[in-house]
C-alpha cells in the first residue's frame, strides 16, 4: 500500500495543511491500492504565494534558459517512462500499448514545448509600433484522470515556456502518476516557485485556484460541467481561461467506404482509452441504405474486442477509472435500451468470465436516432452508437446537431467527398481516413467542448498576453 504524503511548494515536498486521505483504487481489482493526503485551500494559497513570488525571476528569463530548464525536465520524466507505466497500470488500468502511450508521452510533450519555444515571435512589428507577448502571471493548472501525467506535463511546459510560474491540481484520483512526475520535476532543479502542485479535491483546492486574485490564468481539462463553472468563477478576477472538455465525436461513415476496411478505424476511434477519451468517436454515422451491411461486419469485428485485464496483451479495454463511472456506463446501457436503440453487442453487466474490476462489455448500440441521450450525452465508457443518415447533407447535419464539438472523422474512398465532408463539421479537429495525431497541430474544441487552443503556438499564445509599445521609433 503506497501512502502519498506530501504536497510540492516552493521547491520542496512538504506536508499539507489538510488532514483528509483519500484512497486509491486499483480498478482492475477493485484493491484498495495506496492513499494520497489531499492537500486544502490554505495549502492551495501557500502554493500561489510561492507562484507569485517566483513569478517576477522567471517571466524575465531569456528562451535559452527556459529551453535548458524544459531540457532538464524532459530528461527526468523521461527517465521514469517504466515508473510511470506502473503507475497507470495499477491507478487506471490502460491497456498495455495506451498505457506505453500515455507513460511516454509526458516526455514527448515537453519536447514539443520545447520546439513551440524556439520558434515562437515574442516580439514584431505592427507598423510602426512593436508588439510584445508578455507572460500572463500565475498558472493554475488542473488535469483529469484519463490522462494524468500527460496533461500534467504538457500545461506546465507551456506554461513554463511561455515565463509563467503555475499551480498545479492534479486528478486526485491519480496521485500515483503525480508522485512520480513530481520527483521528475524536483530533479530538474527549476528555482522553487516557479511550479506547485497541490493533490486536493476539485471542489477545494481546484475551487481555491478559481477563485484566488492570484491565479491569472487557468488552464482545465475536464468535464463540460466543471469547465463551465470555473468560467463563471473565474470571472469575478477576470481570469483567462483555457477549457479542453468532453465530447460526443462522430464517426462520419461516406457511402463508398469499404466497410471491413474501415472497421479496425472505427471500433478503435470509439474504444480507444477503454472509451475513456474526450475525442472518442462514439456516434457512428452510417448510410441508411448499407445499414445492414455496416451492421453484420461491426458485429463480427467487436465479437474479437477484449475488455479485461489490462496487463494482458490482448486486451483491448481496460476497467472503467473508478466504481461511480462503471456504474454511469451501465446506466446508459440501460438508458439507451428504454430509449428504443437496438442491442447490436454488449449490454449491462461485466463481460463474460469476470466477477471483480470495473469492466464494462463492449458495446455497440445500432438504429439509434440523434435525439436519444445515447448519441447525445458523454458516456466516458466503452459505448457507440449507430445512428444511419439518409444522403450526405442530412449526415453533415447529424454530425453537426451536437452541443460538442472536439474531434470527427471522415472515412470514405473518394478523397474530394471526404474533405467536403470534413469541412462542414463544427469541431477544433477533423481526421480523414485516419486516427493519426500531429502534435504540431492546434487542439481544442468548438462549442461545449472547450474554449482556446493548446500545442504549438496556439498553446503558448494562451498563457500571453499582448502588448503594444508606441512612439519610440528612431
Ligand atoms: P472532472 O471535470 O470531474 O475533473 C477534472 C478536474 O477538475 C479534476 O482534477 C477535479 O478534481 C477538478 N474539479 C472538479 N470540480 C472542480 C471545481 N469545482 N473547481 C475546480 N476544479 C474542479 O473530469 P474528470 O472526470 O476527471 O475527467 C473526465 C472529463 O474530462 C470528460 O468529460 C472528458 O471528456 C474530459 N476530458 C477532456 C479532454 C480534452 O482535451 N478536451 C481530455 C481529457 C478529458
Amino acid at each position: 500500500m503506497q501512502r502519498i504524503e506530501h504536497i510540492y511548494i516552493n521547491g520542496e515536498f512538504v506536508t499539507p495543511h489538510g488532514q483528509e486521505w483519500f484512497d486509491l483504487h486499483n480498478p482492475s481489482t477493485e484493491e484498495v491500492i495506496g492513499q494520497v493526503r489531499l492537500g486544502d485551500a490554505q495549502d492551495a494559497q501557500r502554493a500561489i504565494a510561492a507562484a507569485q513570488a517566483a513569478f517576477p525571476a522567471w517571466s524575465r528569463t531569456t528562451r535559452e534558459e527556459r529551453i535548458a530548464a524544459l531540457q532538464r525536465m524532459h530528461a527526468a520524466v523521461a527517465a521514469r517512462e517504466d515508473a510511470l507505466m506502473e503507475a497507470i497500470l495499477a491507478e487506471y488500468g490502460a491497456p498495455l500499448v495506451r498505457g506505453r502511450w500515455m507513460a511516454t508521452y509526458p516526455a514527448d510533450v515537453i519536447v514539443q514545448a520545447i520546439d513551440a519555444l524556439k520558434s515562437f515571435a515574442f516580439e514584431e512589428q505592427a507598423g510602426a509600433a512593436t508588439v510584445i507577448q508578455t507572460p500572463v502571471g500565475v498558472a493554475g493548472l488542473i488535469t483529469p484522470w484519463n490522462s494524468n501525467a500527460g496533461f500534467i506535463c504538457n500545461k506546465l511546459a507551456t506554461a513554463l515556456a511561455a515565463g509563467c510560474t503555475a499551480v498545479i491540481k492534479p486528478s486526485e484520483m491519480s496521485a500515483m502518476q503525480t508522485q512520480i512526475v513530481a520527483e521528475a520535476l524536483h530533479e530538474a532543479g527549476l528555482p522553487p516557485g516557479v511550479f506547485n502542485i497541490v493533490n486536493g479535491r476539485g471542489d477545494v483546492v481546484g475551487e481555491e485556484i478559481a477563485r484566488n486574485p492570484g491565479i491569472a490564468k487557468i488552464s482545465f481539462t475536464g468535464s463540460s460541467a466543471v469547465g463551465q463553472h470555473l468560467l463563471v468563477t473565474g470571472a469575478a478576477t477576470m481570469k483567462r481561461v483555457t477549457l479542453e472538455l468532453g465530447g460526443k465525436s462522430p464517426t462520419v461513415v461516406l457511402d463508398d467506404a469499404d466497410f471491413a476496411a474501415i472497421m479496425p478505424l472505427v471500433l478503435h476511434a470509439g474504444f480507444m482509452n477503454s472509451g475513456q477519451a474526450c475525442i472518442a468517436g462514439t456516434r457512428i454515422l452510417v448510410p441508411r441504405s448499407r445499414l445492414a451491411e455496416f451492421e453484420q461486419i461491426a458485429k463480427e469485428a467487436v465479437s474479437h474486442i477484449q475488455s479485461g485485464d489490462p496487463r494482458n496483451a490482448d486486451t483491448d479495454i481496460g476497467p472503467m477509472v473508478s466504481q461511480k463511472q462503471w456504474e454511469r456506463v451501465q446506466d446508459y446501457i440501460r438508458i439507451g435500451q428504454e430509449e428504443g436503440a437496438i442491442l447490436l453487442a454488449g449490454g449491462e453487466g461485466r463481460p463474460a468470465g469476470l466477477r471483480s474490476g470495473w469492466f464494462v462489455k463492449p458495446t455497440v448500440f445500432t438504429r439509434a436516432n440523434n435525439q436519444m441521450r445515447i448519441a447525445r450525452e458523454e458516456i466516458f465508457g466503452p459505448v457507440l452508437t449507430i445512428v444511419p443518415y439518409k444522403d450526405e447533407a442530412d449526415a453533415i447535419a447529424i454530425a453537426n446537431d451536437t452541443l460538442y464539438g472536439l474531434s470527427a472523422l471522415v472515412l470514405g474512398k473518394n478523397r474530394d467527398s471526404c474533405e467536403r465532408v470534413a469541412r462542414q463539421i463544427d469541431s477544433g479537429r477533423v481526421l480523414i481516413n485516419t486516427l493519426a495525431h500531429e502534435p504540431r497541430a492546434p487542439f481544442g474544441g468548438f462549442k461545449h467542448s472547450g474554449l482556446g487552443r493548446e500545442m504549438g503556438k496556439w498553446g503558448m499564445s494562451a498563457y500571453l498576453e499582448t502588448k503594444t509599445l508606441l512612439g519610440n521609433a528612431n
